[in-house]
């Protein structure tokens, strides 16, 4: 059919990888609602030249059939770690070319999705778009807040805001809340332009950075997991196989294809187990820093500049002189600087606008352990009467719950390409 129209909500990563989808697999129309410009996103749209990809190039390509093609587009090696923004650079060409071939069947709005009506999608400035389909690539659910924060100047809620960082000085001690990747990122903000005379602290449960990645990918191995029942058995065999194999990258790498499928066997109660004990080793391991990025953040250690803390925040209070007293695990101590890293919030409490509203108006309902929002096995999203709703997808981060590897650009481009193949009216 012909005269079918699909809304692709958000431009990001997953909303650019669906709608070129969509225009080189369908004969359907394409409206994209996105209020900036298609092909920026949370990773890619303003990150800065100190920020790297944390994948190799190789693993980068937009098209599922040609795996080279970033590492082409970009001049570099299958195994280089590339700026981010060029890769947002690439996201902008790609969008531009499949927009050159099917301008014909792609409309771009350039305007804020507010809900979800019967007829299609409901802007933020009061107009509608009307869709057979829609495909919410909205990305990822706000960052998480640590309890008990102050509203305060001093206090950064969210690293990304545009400016949040900028506004911090560079003479006073500042506390990162999360050591993944974020907290990574931000450090290198805070340390790329300017000298810093005070350290940066980070601190998070475990303690834990992520690891680094070699300079040369080894091939990953694939693991027999016939003879495991449960979540300990399969850590014992990971753990036995990375001591025999020599190189534990290339045993995590291995386990990649394998993990959706392991997560969704797992039972409630073996999910609850990963997410508690399991899922923050886990990330270190799987999702590595670049290797430049790792020398780096390993000198800065040695330097005394940065610092990481296993503990909580206990409690934090803002004193008249300005500032913040934060009591950790050694005591209370001072920073003229608090920034929230602490990764993406749980849902209902971190879903932004439009996500709130599909669950305000039972048109989704909250997934598994409140890590994106329910779906069906091909994506659709399940309403909160428990009905699978035939012509609402989702694609990228808030799969997760359903799904476990989600997020990354691979994942991302064949859920892309799976959806193009399903949007198809049902008879
Ligand atoms: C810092 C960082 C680094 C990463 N590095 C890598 C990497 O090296 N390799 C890798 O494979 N993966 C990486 N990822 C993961 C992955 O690529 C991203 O999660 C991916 O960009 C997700 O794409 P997305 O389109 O779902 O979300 P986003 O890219 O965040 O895009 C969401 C879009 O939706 C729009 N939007 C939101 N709400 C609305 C609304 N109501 N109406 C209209 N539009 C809306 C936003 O404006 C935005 O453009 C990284 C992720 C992060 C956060």
């Amino acid at each position: 059919m012909a005269d079918r129209t699909v809304a692709v909500v958000g431009g990001g990563c997953a909303g650019v990888l669906a709608t070129r989808e969509l225009l080189r697999g369908t004969g359907d129309r394409v409206v994209l609602i996105e209020p900036d410009e298609p092909g920026g996103g949370l990773a890619y749209g303003s990150a800065r030249p100190w920020h790297l990809l944390n994948s190799r190039a190789g693993a980068m390509s937009a098209d599922p059939d040609d795996p080279g093609h970033f590492a082409r587009w970009a001049g570099c090696s299958s195994d280089d770690f590339r700026p981010r923004a060029e890769y947002g650079q690439y996201l902008r060409s790609v969008f531009a070319s499949v927009a050159d071939e099917h301008g014909d069947r792609l409309t771009v709005r350039r305007s804020q999705a507010a809900g979800l009506s019967p007829d299609g999608v409901l802007l933020a400035d009061g107009r509608s778009v009307r869709a057979d389909d829609v495909v919410v690539a909205t990305g990822n659910p706000a960052p998480a807040q640590p309890a008990a924060v102050p509203d305060h100047p001093d206090y950064v809620p969210d690293p990304w805001a545009k400016g949040a960082l900028e506004a911090i000085p560079s003479d006073v001690p500042v506390l990162l809340i999360g050591a993944g990747l974020t907290a990574i990122d931000v450090a290198m903000t805070l340390t790329a332009e300017r000298e810093r005379d005070a350290p940066i602290t980070a601190v998070s449960r475990r303690g834990q950075l992520p690891l680094t990645h070699t300079p040369v990918a080894a091939p990953p191995i694939g693991l027999a997991l016939d003879d495991c029942t449960t979540l300990r058995d399969i850590v014992r065999a990971v753990r036995a196989e990375a001591a025999r194999a020599g190189d534990w990258r290339a045993v995590v790498d291995g386990l990649r294809p394998y993990l959706d499928q392991m997560w969704t066997a797992f039972t409630p109660d073996e999910q609850e187990s990963f997410l508690r004990h399991l899922a923050r080793p886990w990330e270190c391991h799987r999702h590595r820093m670049a290797p430049a990025v790792g020398a780096r953040v390993s000198s800065m250690r040695e330097e005394g500049r940065f610092e990481v803390r296993a503990g909580g925040v206990h409690s934090m209070t803002a004193p008249a002189a300005g500032g913040l007293l934060v009591e950790l695990e050694a005591g209370v101590q001072w920073f003229g600087a608090v920034v929230n890293c602490a990764g993406p919030g749980r849902l209902p409490g971190a879903a932004g606008s439009f996500v709130g509203s599909l669950l305000s108006s039972g048109e989704a309902r909250v997934g598994p352990h409140g890590l994106g929002l329910d779906i069906d096995a091909s994506g659709r999203l399940v309403g909160a009467d428990g009905r699978v709703r035939p012509d609402r997808w989702l694609i990228g981060p808030l799969r997760r719950g359903a799904k476990w590897e989600t997020t990354a650009v691979p994942e991302i481009r064949a859920q892309a390409r799976t959806l193009a193949r399903s949007v198809i009216p049902v008879e």
